[in-house]
């Protein structure tokens, strides 16, 4: 190991950073983690799963360890009544992040971040509400740096204010601060602050990188981001979930399941538990991720639905050779499909009919 490390802004100068996101879904996945409640316990409860899930990120080519803190904010720990859990699972997710971070399978190491979010009760106009989420980011930051994180990241973000905030008390730690923001499906923010607007003002107070994260697929991220490359000078994130979005439909809350569904969710929405047949395939995901770095977007990412496979996808999409591309696809060796001589013709002739 190194002790080399470059920071976010020269990685960015000199080329394509990647960051996995989409912790909470493939937690819950794996099954670490209740759907629809989505409280990170895993790095109180199961570490070595959280440890697992960062390494198959690392090994996908993830440069940045984002410590799984979303939605570990003491208004969560509220509403399932484990406030005294806030602090201890907080400074678990980083403590792993860092393990991982600083254990790197190249010579460099990864950037930890420090992670805050989306509170939920930020409320336009409520001067007493948004006190108290500011108080909830200065308590997860001041962990964050605490535990060594090298760079901080503030997403999911729809109201524009709240990203403001969020990005101002990360800005007191003088850490690198990346912010990204996730509009609903009215596109604009919901205190009425346009998508580029709001990205304007973050880089005018000072955010380091600036951009969207989840909520949106590839096809409902992409316009978006082009006017945002167009009217900033920072560098831009461009983190989609992995859903089908659709211009009627731009969000994975209300997407219709169009693909023969026999079964449906006991709840209204296919989100969170139904979305698999609107899930991406890899080619789409690279594609993004070609597009975006072509029309100048370097740090690039994948939010919920997020697979190692996927960041994988991502990486290579931009020219990146990762560990985990010693296993990219062979289809030259396929019993059926491959071209590999000792392949007997009767089996490759019956590719059709299989
Ligand atoms: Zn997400």
């Amino acid at each position: 190991m190194s002790n080399k490390k470059r920071n976010l802004i020269e990685r960015l100068n000199s080329g394509p950073v990647i960051c996995a996101e989409g912790f909470l879904f493939e937690i819950e996945k794996r099954g670490y983690m209740a759907s629809g409640e989505f409280v990170p316990m895993v790095s109180l409860e199961h570490p070595e799963a959280l440890e697992n899930l960062h390494r198959d990120f690392q090994h996908a080519g993830s440069d940045i360890v984002q410590a799984f803190t979303y939605n570990g904010h003491r208004e969560k720990m509220k509403v399932i009544g484990k406030e005294e859990l806030l602090e201890p699972l907080n400074r678990a997710a980083l403590k792993i992040a860092k393990k991982v971070a600083t254990n790197p399978l190249g010579i460099e190491q990864n950037l930890m971040a420090g992670n805050i979010s989306n509170s939920n009760i930020w409320k336009q106009g409520d001067k007493k509400s948004q006190l108290e989420v500011e108080r909830m980011f200065r308590e997860m930051v001041g962990w964050a740096c605490e535990e060594g994180a090298d760079i901080l990241i503030g997403e999911t973000f729809y109201y524009a204010e709240e990203a403001y905030a969020a990005l101002k008390v990360m800005k007191e730690t003088g850490l690198t601060s990346v912010i990204t923001i996730a509009p609903y499906g009215e596109n604009i923010m919901r205190d009425g602050i346009s998508i580029i607007d709001t990205c304007k003002n973050l880089e005018q107070m000072g955010g380091d990188v600036v951009g969207m994260n989840c909520h949106r697929g590839p096809d409902t991220m992409m316009p978006y981001l082009k006017e945002i490359r167009k009217a900033l000078k920072c560098h831009v994130a461009a983190l989609p979930i992995t859903y089908r979005t659709t211009e009627e439909h731009p969000t994975f809350f209300n997407l219709p399941d169009n693909n023969g569904c026999t079964s449906h969710s006991p709840h209204e929405t296919t989100f969170p538990t139904a979305l698999d047949p609107m899930q991406c395939n890899r080619y789409e995901i690279g594609k993004f991720a070609k597009e975006a770095f072509d029309i100048g977007i370097n740090y690039i990412g994948v939010c919920c639905g997020a697979t190692p496979m996927l960041i994988r996808e991502v990486a290579e999409a931009v020219g990146l050779k990762v560990p985990a591309s010693r296993y990219r696809e062979n289809m030259e060796n396929h019993y059926m499909f491959g071209k590999n001589k000792r392949i007997p013709k009767h089996i490759k002739d019956y590719r059709g009919k299989a």
